[in-house]
């Protein structure tokens, strides 16, 4: 199964990833966590994609297909049961390079209203030693590892208003790009993580019947 899990950011797209990735055993490839990994290691990949996600603004397409186009390039030869698009497409460049690489089976969209996103972002916390997502409103430690939590640098208000406007200008004619397609799967992310798992199952397994 070949999944694109699209959304604002704080969506909670990574969240159920990571649930996912556990039920169906699909990789998760994140561009977000990508390019993290590579600014943590100072690579020139990662000093180029600081400027534009410290400003909530998009890494040009360039980049990001050339980056993804490796790493689906690999996900090719592991043979394995499939995987989940988190963060990519962003823009319709994206989705049709995409298109010219690979074959989607559904893309699930996580939709929650903007005032709900910069609220939940306010107080989003990821751990330092297993990368969970949390919320400081109910945990001051990792309630998974008991790791030490950390702020996203682009989780500010400012930068995740920026992210907003972004997502609604580049990214939201995805929308219609995948109903086009009849692969769109929609489901309310504003609901507890539980209960929006749920839903995704659901339609995951109702549309593989
Ligand atoms: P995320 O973790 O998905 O919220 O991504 C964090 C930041 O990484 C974004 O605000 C962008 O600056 C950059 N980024 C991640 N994925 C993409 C993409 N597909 N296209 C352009 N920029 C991206």
């Amino acid at each position: 199964m070949r999944l694109v899990l699209l959304g604002a950011p704080g969506a909670g797209k990574g969240t159920q990833a990571a649930l996912l990735k556990e039920r169906y055993g699909l990789a998760h490839v994140s561009t977000g966590d990508i390019f993290r990994e590579n600014l943590k290691n100072s690579t020139p990949l990662g000093l180029e994609a600081k400027k534009y996600m410290d400003a909530g603004q998009l890494v040009p397409d360039e980049t990001v297909m050339k980056m993804v186009g490796a790493k689906l390039a690999e996900l090719e030869n592991e043979n394995s049961k499939g995987f989940m698009l988190d963060g990519f497409p962003r823009t319709v460049a994206q989705a049709e390079f995409l298109e010219s690489k690979t074959k989607i089976d559904g893309v699930i969209l996580f939709s929650v209203d903007d005032e709900a996103i910069v609220k939940r972002l306010s107080s989003r916390a990821v751990c330092k030693d297993c990368g969970n997502v949390t919320t400081r409103l109910e945990h001051d430690k990792c309630p998974y590892c008991g790791g030490e939590l950390y702020t996203r640098e682009d989780d500010n208000e400012t930068t995740v208003r920026s992210r907003l406007k972004v997502f609604h200008e580049q990214t939201e004619p995805l929308v219609k790009f995948y109903r086009d397609r009849n692969l769109l799967l929609e489901v309310d992310a504003s609901q507890k993580p539980e209960k929006v798992f749920a839903d995704v199952v659901e339609l995951l397994d109702h549309d593989k019947n």
